[in-house]
């Protein structure tokens, strides 16, 4: 079985071709690693050959896991779905949220942010395919959203995150990442300057580095299979 060690290696190759293909900087895509539903152990091999971003999907799992390696220095990106009554530990113990799609949720982690600790930085998650299953504020009003979060204290706007219906084709794949990447255009137009786009999973990361991705979230291609 090729482990993790490996599998951080060939992937850092293929979002540094990637990148190149695109005709950007490598060093302008960051590697997220998505741990939800794997060992501890996985994420200290990784974060032993260098890797820092860990992503976590359910907030006890993600605050049982920041607290077990609070030994080592490593940043965590809440990517789940957030529950508005589950804020208070996010807002205490991670650095990113990168689901925010309603006002009220934002501003109860703006209030929770314990002072003394840096901005909580955060991403208007967005339904690009208007599923009715997926969570997100609908495109229209990621620009009403963003003007309201910016102004709130204790939080970082840093940009936009999606989770787009799954498409075979690499120019499929493209077209919702694009969407995103205009919308965050129409946002600077607006005065509201981000820096992040997240988007891009294994099975679709090169189709959104193509498209500007600055954060590629990725779990399986690293860790392999999840437990159920
Ligand atoms: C699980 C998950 C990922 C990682 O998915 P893989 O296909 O395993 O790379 C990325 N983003 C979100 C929001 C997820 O829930």
């Amino acid at each position: 079985m090729i482990g993790v060690t490996e599998n951080l290696s060939l992937l850092s190759d293929l979002l540094q071709s990637a990148a190149i293909d695109a005709g950007r900087d490598p060093a302008s895509v960051r590697l997220l690693a998505v741990s939800k539903k794997q060992p501890l152990e996985k994420i200290r091999e990784a974060a032993a050959h260098g890797q820092r971003d860990f992503g976590e999907n359910f907030v006890q799992e993600g605050v049982d896991k920041i607290e077990s390696l609070g030994d080592l220095d490593l940043t965590w990106h809440f990517i789940g779905h957030l529950q508005s009554n589950k804020t208070r530990a996010v807002a205490e113990y991670f650095d990113w949220v990168h689901t925010i799609d309603k006002l009220k949720t934002a501003r109860r982690l703006a209030e929770q942010r314990p002072g003394g600790r840096p901005p909580l930085n955060i991403c208007l998650q967005v339904n690009v395919d208007d599923e009715d299953s997926k969570s997100g504020v609908a495109p229209a009003d990621v620009r009403n959203l963003a003007a309201a979060c910016a102004d709130l204290p204790n939080i970082a706007l840093r940009g936009l995150m999606c989770l787009p219906a799954i498409r075979e084709e690499f120019e499929e794949q493209r077209k919702p990442f694009a969407v995103l990447r205009q919308l965050a255009e129409e946002l600077r137009a607006d005065g509201i300057d981000t820096d992040t786009l997240s988007m891009g999973m294994t099975a679709d990361f090169r189709a959104a580095i193509f498209e500007g991705a600055t954060i590629v979230r990725i779990g399986t291609a690293l860790f392999g299979a999840r437990d159920a």
